[in-house]
């Protein structure tokens, strides 16, 4: 029995005080919450036949809609539905959109499948995205998790050790899911995580050296359980587990696992690969030239095992796709056409001033290919932006005549010159 254990235990359950959130006192008896939402549950779906997932949660109801949302409701979206809502938002990229929304769709399906006594399991369908920095991975996952309006927490992987070494353990990424939701466990638990920069988990080198690898082996198998659907003892603050820490249990079966990174230098990886498929098969040249163009569409499986992330781990995230890196048209595009994009929103910004914005497009242009100059994807845009419109928006809130703001390429060549940002070399 480890420290902080009690005598006070669930007269349902039998778990002890130490290990509840809070345990309600009868005449004879002790109940805790995880028992009494049970309960609650029970009650209803045999008065009201109301399933689990539809019922108010104890936060006055907030997250009712994250719990009700993956039922029956979004299972009739398609496929082609959701990938149509990504487009709202996500400039190229239709491979990943293609995989990702039927990776969703089977997700969800899978989660509201009737039971049927073939004994067929549909497996999880966790994903990896693959695709330099700026390119659109979180927004993805966001924007999907968004539109079904399920709890999702975005988590950076290299913040994790293996137990017992300096930094965090993997459990509290479900801390953050569970914050998101504010502890309605029912929701987490149908809930979306982004695990970013999952390539700097790869193991460090071929030979299993002598000094172990904790933050990047390590992790990974600490990872494993999690994204395949495991009961999972979560500290509600994060951090540490500490033995006088209250744990909720959470179940991760249903939980989907959207992993990200940029596996830098893995096109020479796929490059070796091809290549030598290419000889093997005496591909013709055009096919070899388009090859090299565009190398991250071939990348399989065997390619991330190369780079370093254990088969156990790849066999979690069945289904890997690769966003594009984004060329100026692409870059130009984001800037004007997504739902919120950055010039909608300046153009929000200024209106609220009573200004009416324009940029013309060859300020675009010089926007764009300054960001790809700068090689940061479409990050790189709204720092050029805020550069290139500060003295306006710190100008024109005190000036009272000015009704119309107009910013060309020469404007902006201008601000950006004298910009700090406009000083720095090109990565
Ligand atoms: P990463 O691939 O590094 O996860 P993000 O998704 O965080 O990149 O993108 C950073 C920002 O750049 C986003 O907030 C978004 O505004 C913009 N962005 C990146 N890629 C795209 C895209 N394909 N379409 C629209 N906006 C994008």
């Amino acid at each position: 029995m480890s420290k902080g254990k009690t005598n006070v235990t669930c007269s349902f359950c039998g778990r002890d005080k130490a290990d509840t959130i809070m345990m309600v006192q009868g005449l004879n008896a002790h109940i805790c919450e995880a028992c009494v939402e049970q309960a609650y549950d029970i009650i209803h779906e045999e008065l009201y036949g109301q399933k689990p997932g539809d019922r108010p949660s104890q936060n006055g109801g907030k997250a009712k809609g994250k719990a009700g949302v993956s039922n029956q409701a979004n299972v009739k979206l398609t496929p082609k539905d959701l990938k149509e809502h990504l487009d709202n938002y996500v400039i190229g990229q239709d491979e990943a959109k293609k995989f990702l929304a039927v990776a969703v769709y089977n997700h969800y399906k899978r989660l509201n499948q009737p039971a049927t006594p073939d004994d067929i399991e549909i497996e999880k369908s966790n994903i990896l995205l693959v695709g330099r920095t700026g390119t659109g991975k979180t927004l993805l996952a966001k924007t999907i998790a968004k539109f079904l309006n399920v709890p999702f927490a975005i988590v950076d992987a290299t913040v994790f050790t293996e137990a017992g070494y300096v930094g965090e353990d993997v459990e509290s990424i479900l801390s953050r899911l569970l914050q998101v939701c504010d502890y309605d466990v029912a929701a987490a638990e149908r809930g979306i995580v982004y695990l970013d920069e999952v390539d700097k988990i790869a193991r460090k080198g071929d030979n299993p050296s002598i000094t172990r690898d904790v933050s990047g082996e390590g992790v990974q198998q600490a990872l494993l359980k999690m994204l395949e659907g495991t009961d999972v003892n979560v500290p509600p603050q994060g951090g540490r587990k500490h033995p006088e820490q209250k744990m909720i249990k959470v179940n991760t079966e249903n939980i989907l696992f959207i992993c990200g990174g940029a596996f830098d230098g893995i096109e020479k990886i796929i490059a070796r690969r091809v290549n030598t498929q290419v000889i093997g098969f005496k591909a013709d040249e055009q096919e070899a030239r388009v090859d090299r163009d565009n190398l991250l569409q071939y990348i399989s499986q065997q390619d991330i095992k190369s780079f370093g992330l254990i088969p156990e781990l790849i066999g979690r995230l069945p289904v890997l796709t690769y966003l594009e890196p984004l060329d100026l048209a692409a870059l130009k595009r984001i800037l004007t056409e997504p739902k919120n994009s950055l010039l909608r929103q300046y153009e929000k910004l200024f209106l609220l001033e009573g200004i009416q914005l324009e940029i013309t497009d060859d300020a675009l242009d010089f926007i764009a290919q300054k960001a790809l100059e700068f090689n940061l994807g479409a990050r790189g845009l709204r720092s050029l932006c805020e550069a290139i419109m500060t003295d306006a928006m710190f100008e024109l809130p005190s000036a009272k005549d000015v009704r119309h703001l107009r910013i060309d390429a020469a404007y902006a060549t201008e601000k950006l010159s004298r910009a700090k940002i406009g000083r720095l070399k090109a990565a």
